[in-house]
């Protein structure tokens, strides 16, 4: 099996030597036929100008001949390769070529027939009688003996010969040019999809590091090459999201299992009794690693789910209205107060993956604002971008951890954690935010932070608007 760019290469330049073939051909037909047309014209001229040439010789008065001048419209015209035999009235010979010099005749005979010969012509020497007039008057003939239908010269044939010659480079050259553009057209087009295929091959062997680099001028190409691209980057997300769930699962896991495990050993070694208190606590802890696991299940499938967005157009301020709507509830129990302000802001996203960034913006702020405390919503709209900001005036973030609160499975200062979320089973597991930010980075946006220990959290998500 030949190789694309092999394919290419010979069908274009294939193309190329048969474009060349024709026009040479044909442009050297076209050119020979002229040539021939143009050369009989040039003799019809030369005998038409002759035999008026020799007319004009006579003289009436005298019935006499120029002689001199006869010989040497003779000899001019023998040079020319025609042979001319001139009678007066009475079929006398005034003066002939042949006579005059039998054998530069013959021998100009024999150069043109082989002149002729060689060029594929098949005609012969013939000759035709002219008549000679002084006015209306007859007086006398000329034959001419010629090479027919047309011959040509030596000066004729050389001008040929350069002209197929210049024709013949012509060609060569445009061959060798059309090689070129075949050789760099072939490659254009061949490298790209080469490059595809080994990128292919690479990730079916779940080498996904490699990317096509640069751009292909080339509209089809340019859309496989970026397919292929992101087909790579996003099955590279997706392995690195693997890895890094099942460490940060394992990290996670360890240390509550290795605790419990030791508290029950100590229990059933007798050295601990199993009191209701120690038992509610590993029972917490249990229920807390389950909540986990849902979560982690949540989140596996939030972040693959962020890889296909459904757009609709929505108006940010509405979308945060109707989600602040869900917590009246949550806020009338904990004696919170919320406010909504801002810009109507329309843009595309994905309805369901925002509210649910800012139901758990929203809820994060009601857990962890003490009673009485505030919570205030606002959207602001500019040309670029929509951004959605919420705020509370609860415990705050440490600024050390605040780096690390949205990365999955990261709680800042763990036991005031538990404090707040209550019971182990309904604590945060540090998820949302993590959750939060893949679906808003799904949508080219951000989401940061900025909070102060003890006065509160303010948390910006700031969304293109394409
Ligand atoms: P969780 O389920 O633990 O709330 P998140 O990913 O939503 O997980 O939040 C990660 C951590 O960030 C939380 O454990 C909490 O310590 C901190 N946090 C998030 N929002 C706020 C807030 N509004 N005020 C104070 N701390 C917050």
């Amino acid at each position: 099996m030949r190789s694309l760019r092999a394919q290419l290469s010979l069908t274009i330049m294939l193309v190329a030597l048969v474009m060349v073939a024709l026009i040479s051909l044909l442009s050297n037909l076209f050119i020979n036929r002229r040539f021939e047309k143009y050369v009989m014209e040039q003799q019809e001229k030369k005998t038409s100008y002759i035999v008026d040439n020799i007319s004009l010789q006579y003289n009436e008065l005298t019935r006499t001949w120029n002689h001199d001048t006869v010989y040497t419209i003779g000899m001019y015209a023998l040079h020319d390769g025609y042979i001319i035999k001139v009678r007066d009235r009475e079929s006398d010979v005034v003066w002939d070529a042949e006579n005059h010099d039998m054998e530069q005749c013959r021998q100009l005979m024999e150069e043109i027939s082989w002149r002729m010969d060689q060029a594929g012509n098949t005609g012969a020497f013939v000759s035709a009688e002219y008549p000679l007039q002084q006015g209306s008057r007859t007086i006398g003939t000329v034959a001419i003996k010629y090479y027919g239908p047309f011959f040509l010269t030596e000066s004729d044939f050389s001008f040929l010969n350069a002209l197929n010659v210049i024709l013949l480079l012509i060609g060569v050259f445009s061959l060798l040019i059309s090689f070129v553009i075949g050789w760099v057209l072939a490659r254009r087009i061949a490298h790209p999809i080469t490059k595809t295929v080994e990128i292919a091959t690479q990730i079916s062997v779940g080498n996904y590091a490699l990317r096509f680099e640069g751009q292909t001028k080339t509209k089809e190409l340019d859309h496989l090459t970026s397919a292929i691209n992101n087909l790579s980057e996003a099955l590279e997300k997706q392995k690195q999201l693997r890895k890094q769930l099942t460490a940060d699962v394992a990290h996670e896991l360890r240390t509550p299992i290795a605790s419990l495990g030791s508290h029950l050993e100590i229990m059933i070694e007798g050295i601990w009794a199993p009191t209701p208190e120690r038992l509610q606590s590993c029972y917490e802890e249990t229920m807390r690693l389950g909540k986990m696991a849902a979560d982690l299940a949540r989140l596996e499938e939030s972040e693959s789910d962020n890889l296909v967005l459904e757009k609709t157009p929505v108006c940010l301020m509405e979308l945060a209205r109707t989600v602040c709507g869900n917590f009246a509830g949550e806020l009338a129990n904990k004696d919170l107060t919320l406010t909504i302000a801002g810009d109507e802001s329309p843009l595309n996203l994905d309805k369901d993956k925002i509210s649910g960034v800012i139901a758990n913006l929203i809820s994060n702020a009601v857990k962890y604002t003490p009673k009485g405390g505030h919570v205030k919503v606002s959207v602001r709209d500019t040309e670029r971008e929509s951004i959605l900001i919420v705020e509370d005036n609860g415990t705050g973030i440490p600024e050390e951890e605040q780096p690390f609160i949205f990365e999955r499975l990261y709680r800042a200062d763990k036991s005031r954690n538990r404090d707040t979320g209550g019971t182990g089973a309904s604590g945060g597991a540090g998820i949302g935010l993590a959750i939060a930010k893949s679906a808003v980075s799904a949508h080219g946006g951000t989401v940061t932070v900025q909070s102060r220990l003890n006065s509160g959290s303010r948390f910006i998500v700031t969304l293109p608007k394409e």
